[in-house]
């Protein structure tokens, strides 16, 4: 039995990347995709922000220069595209998916409108929140705690590349140890880098709670739905 009737998923770009060095790797969406079919095979109703950082990042533009509005708003129609691509895949693996744009671009995804996302998750269809919360200076995990609250998702799942918040870094500290749950207190005071600030306020402040786990563990999303020790739980 799943543990949760609605979620909020966050990917990040370079999820799709696989071993490659830029863009989306075929292979690597379409496990993406399978993971996510079993947990709505569930019942679980999912929603989904995917990052952009395999493609274009703010940051990037605005060190060489560029006006940093600007690589943001690339940034943002980076995820447009990842949110296209993990839609699609969707489509050939078999499942329904809608996606929702921040930004207004008509002629190629349906705007992102708060009723119409709750009517398609009580459907049962998965539906992808893209072009991140539509404001530069913004992050993807800040438009995951973002929809997650405003579509009262019962939890914010960060799919990470390390499986859950550890008391040290793990790759330098060989005794570094997973916390099954931390409070959102704890973890700011610990000063263990779970989310951006605003992300982080937003998650606290909306008492929605967030489960960082690996998205290289084959399974771990499941696992973690059905409620199973699995990644790292912060909570208020
Ligand atoms: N971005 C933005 N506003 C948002 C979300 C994203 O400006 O609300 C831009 C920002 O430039 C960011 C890029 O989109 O660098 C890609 O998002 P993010 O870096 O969060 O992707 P990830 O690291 O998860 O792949």
């Amino acid at each position: 039995m799943a543990a949760y009737k609605r979620i909020l998923l966050k990917l990040s770009g370079e999820a799709l990347m696989g071993d490659d060095a830029y863009g989306i790797n075929r292979a690597t969406i379409v496990r993406m995709v399978k993971e996510i079919q079993d947990v709505t095979a569930l019942g679980t109703q999912v929603a989904v922000v995917i990052g952009g950082g395999n493609i274009f990042r703010g940051v990037a533009g605005g060190s060489v220069g560029m006006d940093r509005a600007t690589a943001d708003y690339m940034g943002m129609l980076a995820t447009v595209m990842n949110s296209l691509a993990l839609a699609d895949t969707m489509r050939q693996e078999g499942m329904t998916a809608r996606v929702m744009s921040a930004i207004s671009i008509d002629q190629v995804v349906e705007p992102y409108v708060r009723p119409k996302a709750l009517q398609y998750l009580e459907e049962g269809k998965v539906v992808v929140f893209a072009a991140g919360t539509g404001n530069p200076f913004f992050t993807t995990d800040t438009a995951a705690a973002l929809r997650g609250a405003e579509i009262g998702a019962e939890v914010m799942l960060k799919a990470t590349k390390v499986d859950g918040v550890y008391t040290a870094d793990p790759k330098k500290d060989p005794s570094a140890t997973r916390y099954s749950t931390i409070t959102f207190d704890e973890a700011l005071i610990k000063n263990l880098q779970v989310l951006d600030a605003t992300a982080f306020a937003l998650c606290r402040d909306q008492n929605l709670p967030l489960k960082v786990f690996s998205i290289f563990k084959p399974g771990a999303l499941k696992r973690v739905v059905l409620g199973e020790d699995e990644g790292t739980l912060v909570h208020v």
